[in-house]
């Protein structure tokens, strides 16, 4: 496609035409390119490109035609010149760390991050000599307060896991940019459908692919959005000397997720919607998380940052009277759903649902724990695409029986 016409176009459009040329064989879907190395014209041709002075493929850790298509249309879709691939979202993360610090650099950070996030920037990096602050989320003032000389990134995640506060992009671009130092985005809740921090001034999107990119719950991968600057001076070295590549098979699997994209997010978002009206008139829940309702402390930013659509993942809180109870009873509704799956992934289109406190955050310290906020009585669901009675009766099973 030219570019005079791809500029035209649409994120629809690209969602499903954005990718590298077809094969002289002339397959209408995206072909699937097993191989681990690939043979060279010429011994000369070999020279240059493993140089990086021509344009061409050598091995399999460093570039392969179908993960260079998922590249250029996540790129598209998010906004960006260029894209990196790699095997899963924290693979990405580390990647990103890789390319960019070193020892006595230091890094501010959400609190809510992630839980293996806040684990390998707050302590595995830590042995290397990489320094962090991990800050409130939503408070732009603290963000401030934790920069230093040395602070060379700024690494937030919005809606977070799973409390689903939702932090101003602009804002923390804003201080990164005047600290001298980089902001990055993990966009894996809202997805480009619903938000593209780079036109909010990041200079990083980070994503974990296994969640709404592929968005049927079947491979891993991850990705890294940025300056063609950035991602062939700083990511391209280290994921061919690390080997954090994608699997072409699993770089496939998520181009064709991308082309529902947008449909699913905004089919599974309006369900979410509707199952937290539900569960916020519900007697036995305490609180509702999701930036869709008008009482999520974010709600403004969220609908002007988002595209005016909360995104699909929600919590809540059961009622309960101390932690112990609160716990049994998240256990207990979770115990009796028949239709939606007990299951730590998000980003399916069938209905997943978690107990945070005892998986994603169960590696953390209480401390750590609490300072994210994730009470035992918190159930997080990534709502799917199941008819949302199916979804209320499901877990009415459990919230109408609580011991
Ligand atoms: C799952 C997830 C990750 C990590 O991605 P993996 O593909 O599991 O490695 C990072 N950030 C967020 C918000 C996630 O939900």
């Amino acid at each position: 496609m030219d570019e005079a016409l791809r500029k035209t176009l649409h994120r629809d459009t690209l969602a499903v035409r954005e990718a590298v040329e077809r094969s002289p064989y002339g397959e209408n879907s995206e072909a699937l390119y097993l191989t681990s190395g690939y043979v060279q014209p010429s011994a000369e041709s070999a020279a240059l490109r493993f140089a990086g002075d021509e344009e061409g493929f050598t091995y399999g850790r460093y570039g392969n035609p179908t993960t260079a298509s998922f590249e250029q249309r996540l790129a598209a879709l998010e906004g960006a010149e260029a894209c990196m691939a790699t095997a899963s979202g924290m693979s990405a993360i580390l990647l990103m760390c890789l390319g960019l610090l070193k020892a006595g650099d230091h890094v501010v950070c959400s609190q809510s991050m992630f839980g293996s996030t806040i684990k390998l920037i707050g302590s595995d990096l830590a042995k290397f000599g990489v320094e962090s602050s991990f800050v409130p989320q939503t408070d732009v003032a603290a963000w401030k307060a934790a920069l230093k000389p040395n602070t060379r990134l700024l690494f937030a995640e919005t809606p977070t896991n799973p409390l689903t506060e939702v932090c101003d992009i602009a804002a923390l671009a804003d201080l990164a940019h005047n600290a001298g130092a980089l902001l990055c985005v993990d966009n894996c809740f809202a997805t480009p459908a619903l938000q593209r921090p780079i036109a909010l001034g990041a200079d990083i999107v980070m994503h974990s692919g296994t969640k709404y990119l592929d968005g049927q719950g079947r491979v891993m991968a991850g990705a890294l959005c940025a300056s063609q600057e950035i991602v062939t001076g700083k990511f391209l070295p280290i994921l061919k000397s690390a080997g954090m590549t994608l699997a072409p098979f699993n770089a496939w699997v998520m181009l064709k997720g991308l082309e529902t994209l947008d449909i699913r997010m905004r089919a599974q978002s309006a369900n979410a919607l509707a199952l937290a009206q539900w569960l916020e008139a519900h007697p036995a829940v305490a609180r509702v998380f999701s930036p869709g309702l008008p009482s999520h402390p974010q709600h403004a930013l969220a609908m002007r940052q988002q595209s005016g659509v909360g995104g699909a993942v929600l919590s809540f809180e059961v009622k309960a009277s101390s932690p112990e109870q609160a716990r049994a009873r998240a256990f207990h509704v979770l115990d009796a759903l028949r239709v939606l799956s007990l299951s730590t992934n998000l980003g399916d289109t069938k209905t997943l649902c978690a107990h945070p406190a005892s998986t994603s955050h169960g590696r953390l310290t209480e401390a750590q724990r609490q300072a994210a906020g994730v009470g035992q009585g918190l159930v997080r669901v990534a709502v799917g695409l199941e008819h949302i009675t199916d979804i209320q009766a499901d877990l009415a099973r459990g919230l109408d029986t609580l011991p």
